[in-house]
């Protein structure tokens, strides 16, 4: 590595609209901290950027001085390459700018901006896309892995309705990209990661959902997860996509419709969502109640942003992460005993085992058809190992691989590059089966030095 000049960053600091944050500035530690406690990285310069002309100039200011490059979105990807040490970090949490085309029903979005910061655009016209369930994450992220939450079912993945992308490229040069231009770069986009450049906007299609939806929690006993699992598995099977049933097995949260003896026991929840005609709705899910004999239950119309925003409580940033996650066509007897099997040794009260359902439009697109290529996954199922304190790191690590393991002879082949954990680089073909070597192709044209190269990566 080079020194760096004082003149050399104070040019910078004059050239970029937003801030340069160097190790002694006050902020530097918060602003160099990300979702994951467990990622503790110091850049030798941040730069905070205000509009996507600073992009380029602080891709060039690191090529200048030698300098590796790391993207920061929403800073939640549980591998933390969003932070780099001694190299700079590309900081895009400043750029949060949501504008909405209500009669186009489409959105422009900046790469800092949260779930939260779209949602709360497109509701202001009952408009929404398929993203995440915390509202926290980053949508450049999100996105640039492919992105699923409880509307995909109905309207595919996030990148299944991504219209276009502005992109600043390893030379510094800004391209437009979509099914008409540059398209190999636009396929690339989605599902690719940022292996190919800088995004710095999103256009997106929208829906007209409406601001209200019925959503909500079931919880059961442990000692039903089987049987609940089992008869969820063949609800699954008919229910249409406007009905949406994730499960998560973990110790009860403090959950106000909940008994208080019920607090910290091992549990198995219903998380519900249904968009459409709410009295169909009501009908769709009220066999879910005779699953088991529920310890208590919360389901009921509420705002879209609300129920996006609900499980955000237990998803606060400063908790030390650590995930396994696989995909499934099909949830085999033998997946469901392993789920109930470590759910049952959960080491601390934040871990969590969750079964995502996403078939339905998804399923529809060819694998070729964008980088994203295990188009036949109806399950994404992660362990969420999660606690506070570095001397439990062993104890966690070591139950969510164990669960990893014995319930992969189950799992379908794949990955999901946005659950990738930064020690699982040789799974990385795998995320992209026959869909790889294009992406190398690619890579060589866009970024042949391999700039971008802190991310899952794709070598050139
Ligand atoms: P960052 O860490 O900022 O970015 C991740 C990587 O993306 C960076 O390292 C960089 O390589 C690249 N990148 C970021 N911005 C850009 C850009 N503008 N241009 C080029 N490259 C860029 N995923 C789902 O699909 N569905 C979910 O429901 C879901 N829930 C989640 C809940 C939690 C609590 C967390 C922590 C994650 C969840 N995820 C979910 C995973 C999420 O999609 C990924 O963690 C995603 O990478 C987060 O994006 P980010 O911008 O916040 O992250």
């Amino acid at each position: 590595m080079k020194t760096i000049q004082n003149e050399t960053i104070e040019k910078l600091k004059t050239n970029v609209k937003g801030h340069v944050v160097l190790p002694n500035d006050p902020s530097y530690n918060e602003v160099r901290e990300i979702w994951n406690a467990m990622i503790d990285r110091k850049p030798a310069v941040i730069v905070q950027c205000g509009e996507a002309d600073d992009v380029s100039r602080a891709i060039t200011f690191a090529r200048e001085n030698g300098l590796e490059i790391s993207v920061r979105g929403g800073g939640h990807n549980i591998a933390g390459n969003a932070v780099c040490d001694r190299g700079v970090m590309i900081d895009l949490s400043p750029m949060t700018n949501v504008r909405i085309d209500a009669q186009k029903q489409r959105a422009y979005v900046e790469p800092g901006a949260t779930l939260a910061d779209f949602d709360r655009a497109a509701q202001v016209y009952g408009l929404a896309t398929p993203v995440g369930i915390n509202s926290t994450t980053g949508i450049a992220g999100l996105t640039l892995g492919g992105g699923f939450g409880w509307l995909t079912r109905k309207y595919g993945m996030t990148i299944d309705n991504l219209v276009s992308a502005e992109v600043i490229a390893a030379d510094g040069n800004k391209i437009r990209t979509s099914e008409t231009e540059n398209t190999d770069l636009f396929w690339a986009l989605r599902g690719g990661g940022g292996n190919f450049g800088v995004v710095t906007e999103f256009e997106f299609a929208l829906h007209p959902v409406g601001t209200e939806i019925l959503a909500g929690l079931i919880v059961f006993p442990f000692s039903q997860a089987k049987q609940v699992l089992t008869q969820y598995r063949k609800f699954a099977d008919s229910a249409p996509e406007e009905l949406n049933v994730w499960v998560v097995l973990r110790k009860a949260p403090p959950l106000p419709f909940l008994a208080e003896t019920v607090y910290g026991k091992e549990v198995i929840v219903l998380a519900v969502f249904y968009v459409g005609d709410i009295v169909e709705g009501e009908k769709l899910i009220e066999p879910l109640r005779g699953f088991g004999d529920a310890y208590g239950e919360h389901i009921g119309v509420q705002p879209y942003v609300q129920w996006q925003q609900a499980f955000d409580p237990l998803l606060t940033r400063g908790a030390r992460n650590y995930w396994k996650s696989h995909n499934f066509i099909e949830l085999r007897d033998g997946a469901l005993d392993a789920i109930v099997e470590s759910a049952s040794k959960l080491p601390s009260p934040q871990c969590e085992i969750f079964i995502g359902f996403i078939a339905g439009a998804a399923n529809r697109i060819p694998a070729d058809a964008t980088a994203y290529y295990h188009r036949d996954a109806k399950f994404v199922l992660n362990v969420h190992g999660r606690w506070d304190d570095a001397t439990q790191d062993q104890i966690g690590i070591v139950w969510a691989r164990e669960f990893f393991q014995v319930s992969a002879p189950y799992a379908s082949a794949g990955a999901y590059v946005n659950f990738m954990t930064e020690e699982e680089g040789e799974r990385i073909a795998a995320a992209y089966g026959s869909n790889y070597d294009r992406l190398v192709q690619i890579k060589r044209r866009y970024d042949p030095e391999n700039i971008f190269h802190l991310n899952q990566n794709i070598k050139p």
